[in-house]
């Protein structure tokens, strides 16, 4: 018997992988988790029925959300990670030394338990000292906060369930007076193709726009997410994406990198015309 795990992009088109087996599922107080083993794109994990990481793409969704950022400010040393829980982000952040402190912030520790068993590739680097484990809610621990710091990046599920609140004005309010005065926020910002993503895209873009000095959104290739196409957006207080980037310094740094790279960096902030008609709609 052929096992598919397959996931809806709309009402009328779903994308499917096959599976050699479903390896565990548990349902905690927030949200569904099942671990699965692939063909394709090695063991993965969804939330809901929605794949979230897997072993065989997951390195260009990390590299984009922490490079990015870190290239554009090299001197950032206090992080805050609000979601994440399979540890990607937390684990390209500490390649960086200069690095003090990263809060991290994670709803539901379930995720990490079953990522430390199921997924080691991303889940390396938790006991990390720099990194500090909160397991509250993103909303509740940002509340108050007032220039504390240099990065925050929100790597959320979908604006659905208890990843629903981290797409508000409220929030991203809160998360503009986190930060200090060269800080920046990067987050989720969904997908550009399908309505109902590109739905979520707009109004993200519109919050954060009434809220910051600088907003613009940068894209990467995503295989196994809706359409393949997904965006992070960059906000800041005043340090631009393109125009700020520090490229030499970044490479000095002798990272190694999969998919990131100071060519890229800049490309990923040209838009398709599509797109950016659909951010200046609002
Ligand atoms: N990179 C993947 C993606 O975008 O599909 C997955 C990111 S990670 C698994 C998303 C995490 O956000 C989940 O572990 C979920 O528990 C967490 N999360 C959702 N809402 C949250 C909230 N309000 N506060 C903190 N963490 C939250």
């Amino acid at each position: 018997m052929e096992l598919w795990y397959s996931e809806k992009n709309t009402e009328t088109c779903k994308f499917s992988i096959k599976v050699k087996e479903q390896i565990y599922s548990e349902q905690t107080p927030f949200q569904k988790i099942a671990f699965f083993e692939s063909y394709d794109f090695g063991r993965f994990f969804t939330l809901d029925g929605l794949m979230m990481v897997n072993e065989k793409d997951e390195f260009i969704y990390h590299d984009m959300i922490v490079h990015v950022p870190m290239a554009v400010n090299p001197d950032i040393k206090k992080v805050l990670v609000i979601g994440g829980g399979d540890g990607g982000t937390v684990r390209e952040l500490t390649r960086y030394d200069h690095i003090e402190s990263i809060d991290f912030v994670e709803i539901d520790e379930r995720v990490v338990e079953l990522c430390k068993k199921y997924l080691p590739q991303t889940s390396s680097s938790f006991d990390d000292k720099r990194v500090k484990h909160n397991y509250v809610d993103g909303i509740k621990f940002i509340k108050g906060r007032k220039n504390e710091y240099d990065l925050i990046l929100v790597d959320s599920t979908d604006p659905i369930g208890p990843g629903e609140g981290l797409f508000t004005t409220d929030f991203y309010t809160d998360c503009y007076n986190a930060l200090n005065e060269n800080g920046i926020l990067i987050n989720q910002h969904e997908s550009p193709y399908f309505p109902n993503y590109a739905k979520e895209m707009k109004k993200a873009h519109r919050k954060l726009k009434s809220i910051f000095d600088v907003c613009e959104v940068y894209q990467f290739h995503m295989p196994t997410y809706a359409s393949g196409h997904w965006l992070f957006g960059f906000a800041s207080k005043g340090l631009h994406p393109t125009k700020d980037h520090k490229g030499e310094k970044w490479e000095a740094l002798g990272l190694k990198t999969k998919y990131y790279n100071s060519d890229l960096h800049q490309g990923a902030f040209a838009l398709p015309t599509y797109v950016l008609e659909q951010l200046n709609e609002e």
